[in-house]
């Protein structure tokens, strides 16, 4: 959609709630939106695509009550993401990002996500090659790179994910490129100078007994490298 062209994107912070208190979810937006968060990055697991269960589509609907401004990106690590379309955009998600390994038809799957109203994200896990997103990527609003295997919060950041960002980056200065997994103060400079502009941050943000400082300063690197690949590309 946006993906050509100038070097137009723009630092987004999304921070994901997996690893606050499930119990007081909506608590637990507010208290990220309140510490200056672009987005919210919900992280929908179904025990079968990943080990996880975490939460679906009646979670979404009434954060979406708590919450009715945010833009919630929702990240569906499932079997069969056809099945919760329907559902999600029901209960008010504004983008349905799923994953190129979980489904057969990819370019199915962006359509209905589109028909019915929402955002289209695609997202593929570390053992998945940047090659294979390539086909999509003109037709979708944004394309995740994990930086750890999905389904589990605390993980290492993999670094040796960059070069598909960079590749990325390269092709779509415009794009939406989205970075989940062991994102966080020591680790965002090698994400934002790769070319990510998207940055999900979970136990760096919602662990800190400072979330706000931490989003200012997630932000500051981001729009820093934004700054500096831009006037690269102009070069
Ligand atoms: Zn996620």
């Amino acid at each position: 959609m946006s993906s050509s062209g100038v070097y137009s994107c723009s630092c987004k912070i999304g921070p994901s709630i997996l690893n606050g208190d499930l119990s007081c979810l909506g608590d637990e937006c507010k208290r990220m939106m309140d510490a200056g968060a672009d987005y919210l990055h919900l992280d929908v697991m179904d025990g079968h695509f990943v080990p996880n269960i975490t939460f679906g589509a009646t979670m979404v609907k009434w954060l979406r009550k708590k919450q009715p401004g945010v833009f919630f990106d929702l990240h569906m690590m499932v079997s069969e993401p056809e099945k919760w379309v329907d559902e999600m955009a029901d209960a008010g998600a504004n983008q349905y990002t799923f994953h190129l390994e979980a489904t057969e038809n990819p370019r199915d799957l962006i359509k209905q996500i589109r028909n019915r109203g929402m955002k289209v994200g695609i997202g593929i896990k570390p053992g998945t090659p940047v090659e294979k997103v390539l086909p999509y990527v003109s037709d979708v609003d944004m394309v995740l790179i994990m930086t750890v295997e999905p389904g589990f919060g605390g993980q290492k950041f993999m670094a040796d994910m960059m070069p598909k960002v960079k590749h990325l980056r390269r092709n779509h200065p415009g794009l939406d490129i989205e970075v989940d997994g062991g994102v966080g103060l020591s680790t965002i400079a090698t994400a934002a100078e790769a070319g990510a502009n998207m940055i999900v941050s979970g136990s760096a943000v919602v662990k800190s007994p400072d979330p706000k400082s931490v989003i200012t300063q997630l932000r500051e690197i981001t729009e820093k490298w934004i700054k500096q690949n831009a006037q690269q590309q102009t070069q």
